[in-house]
C-alpha cells in the first residue's frame, strides 16, 4: 500500500488552501462592491440576498460552489482518513487502486461507480439465479 499519512498531509494542505482561497473570494467580493449603490429602504433580507449577487458574478459564483464542492470532498476523504476506511469505495466498499487515489486525491469512489453514477445502468440483462434444472 501507498502511503497514507503522506495522503492526509497533502489532502489536508488541499483543504486548507481552498478554504483560504473561498475566505479570499468572498472577502475580495465584500471590499469590492463599493460602487454598488444600496438602497437603505429595503427590507435587511432582501438587502443580504442582492448583496450576495452583486458582490459575485456569475463566473466567480461557478467558481466558488467548485472549490466549495472540493473542499467537501476532501473534508470526507479527511474523515475516512481518520476512521481508517479510506481508499475503500463508499458506494461499493470495494478497493480503490492507489492510483487512482493518487491521481484524483480524495477520490471516494471507485472508477466503475465513478462512471456509473454519471450514466444510466440498463442492459437489458437479467440474473438468472433460478434457472430450472431439468433431472
Ligand atoms: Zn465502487
Amino acid at each position: 500500500m501507498g502511503n497514507q499519512k503522506e495522503m492526509a498531509r497533502q489532502i489536508a494542505e488541499e483543504r486548507q488552501a481552498l478554504r483560504m482561497r473561498l475566505r479570499a473570494m468572498t472577502h475580495r467580493a465584500m471590499k469590492g462592491g463599493s460602487g454598488n449603490q444600496q438602497s437603505s429602504d429595503r427590507h435587511p433580507r432582501d438587502v443580504f440576498e442582492q448583496t450576495q449577487q452583486d458582490l459575485l458574478t456569475k463566473q466567480e459564483m461557478r467558481a466558488y460552489e467548485l472549490l466549495a464542492a472540493r473542499a467537501k470532498m476532501l473534508d470526507r476523504a479527511l474523515d475516512s482518513l481518520r476512521r481508517g476506511t479510506y481508499g475503500l469505495c463508499q458506494n461499493c466498499g470495494a478497493e480503490i487502486p492507489w492510483r487512482r487515489l493518487q491521481a484524483v486525491p480524495g477520490a471516494v469512489l471507485c472508477f466503475s461507480c465513478k462512471e456509473g453514477s454519471e450514466r444510466v445502468r440498463g442492459n437489458g440483462s437479467v440474473p438468472e439465479a433460478g434457472r430450472p434444472r431439468h433431472q
